[in-house]
């Protein structure tokens, strides 16, 4: 045999036979140790499974084992078996199905009938041969294309390893193309040969970009899911302190008013003392109390009275006195106000809220008092010995009574 260039310059045909054939056996193994293969391409258990056999076939060739030639390059042809399976990676990217059996069962048919067609027309074994060979470049660039821009999708910037496999693939039919053409005419065996090698390395270093370029996809696909995961949880996150800060708004507000209810009072309340204490600043209290309510709600209905309600509360609410200060619905017709000021204070705006009621004119025919809805506030006045926010309450409480007892329709100082 003439010794080819490449050969002698590189490594010999055997040794890259060798090296094919081991290729061929750890590249799949590693494949399946990785996981590779799931839910990545459909199509990759066959091509896996088709390089073992060449695997192992190139290995008995290599190595001049003692089993009959024949089988050896059968083993090592079966390789042809992974056309069919890059067939289906590359027709299921054309429809965009990554359905396994779709891809497969068409491409199985499609290469049936060209070889078929190839076989019935008598075309002669070489040029078959060159066709099925035009067909695997088509199908080896589709499928480098499709690792390329999977594995750029999800890193989300090009990945030239996978690139590479593109170009590799495409030059290993080139080579492969050109081998069979100098095949058949023989006119020049030590190109030949040196072709046969070098189809041999680009093979391997083909089969090892893939393993590599498919073990990292996967890792980066992993690190997508989980960026995904911890974004979804953030978002579910967020939606659930919305969700809270809005029960926590709900459960502190007085539904009937729209004001603050006795829980956001008591809350309220305890801080706006503890900073009075602290600071030693002024703190006055005022209850304010409907007059004869259960009478207006006997004459006038319930309904009525609701809207009383609702009326006494959005006085509170916009009276520019009570900008910035703590006003809420304590009770059923009871509301409470606190101002961070002192007793004179204090007693002019009890005055004005009970002046401002009446100016309502929200006519009460059965009230006691007068002939329109009136309220009675007790007013208190933290002084320098009180130890509690909770008797300072009940000062103003006592207030209340006060003025109650005194013919309501007015304000009383503790
Ligand atoms: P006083 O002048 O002594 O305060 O007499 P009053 O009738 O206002 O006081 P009383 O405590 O006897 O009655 C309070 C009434 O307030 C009884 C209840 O029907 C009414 N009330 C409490 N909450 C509501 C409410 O949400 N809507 C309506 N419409 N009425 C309410
Ligand atoms: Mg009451
Ligand atoms: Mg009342």
């Amino acid at each position: 045999m003439t010794e080819s260039a490449l050969s002698v310059a590189l490594l010999n045909e055997q040794t890259a036979i060798l090296l094919s054939g081991i290729t061929g056996l750890v590249m799949p193994s590693l494949m399946v140790v990785y996981k590779a293969t799931r839910e990545t391409y459909p199509g990759f258990g066959l091509w896996a499974a088709a390089f073992v056999c060449n695997g192992v076939g190139s290995l008995l060739l290599g190595s001049e084992a003692f089993v009959p030639i024949w089988l050896s390059l059968w083993l090592g042809n079966i390789l042809i078996l992974a056309f069919p399976a890059l067939l289906a990676l590359g027709l299921n990217v054309f429809l965009r199905r990554p359905t396994r059996w779709l891809g497969y069962g068409l491409s199985v048919i499609l290469y049936a009938l060209i070889q078929g067609v190839l076989i019935i027309a008598s075309v002669d074994a070489g040029t078959r041969s060159i066709a099925f060979n035009g067909f695997v470049l088509i199908y080896m660039c589709i499928f480098g294309w499709n690792i390329y821009s999977y594995a750029s999708r999800i890193s989300g910037k090009v990945d030239h390893l996978a690139l590479s496999v593109v170009f590799l693939s495409a030059a290993i039919c080139v080579v492969r193309t050109v081998n069979i053409l100098l095949k058949s005419s023989y006119e020049n065996p030590v190109l030949y040969q040196d072709l046969d090698t070098l189809f041999i390395l680009l093979m391997v270093l083909a089969s090892v970009s893939m393993v590599i370029v498919i073990i990292s996809m996967n890792q980066q696909r992993l690190e997508v899911d989980m960026h995904n995961v911890a974004k979804a949880l953030e978002e579910k996150t967020s939606a659930l302190e919305d969700l809270n800060q809005e029960l926590t708004v709900t459960s502190l507000t007085d539904f009937l008013t729209g004001i603050g209810n006795r829980r956001f009072f008591d809350s309220e309340y305890q801080s706006v003392w503890s900073r009075s204490v602290q600071d030693d600043t002024s703190l006055t209290v005022l209850v304010l109390d409907l007059d004869c309510f259960k009478l207006y709600n006997d004459s006038m209905g319930h309904l009525a009275g609701d809207e009383c309600l609702q009326r006494v509360g959005r006085l509170l609410m916009t009276h520019p006195g009570l900008r910035g200060s703590l006003v809420a619905r304590i009770g059923g017709e009871e509301f409470a106000v606190v101002i961070e000021k002192g007793a004179d204070e204090g007693w002019a705006l009890a005055e004005e809220l009970v002046s401002r009621v009446a100016s309502l004119s929200i006519p009460h025919p059965s009230s006691t008092v007068g002939p329109l809805v009136t309220i009675s506030i007790g007013v208190a006045t933290r002084l320098p010995n009180d130890n509690s926010g909770s008797k300072l309450l009940s000062r103003a409480d006592h207030a209340l009574y006060h003025a109650k007892t005194a013919g309501r329709n007015q304000a009383l100082v503790a």
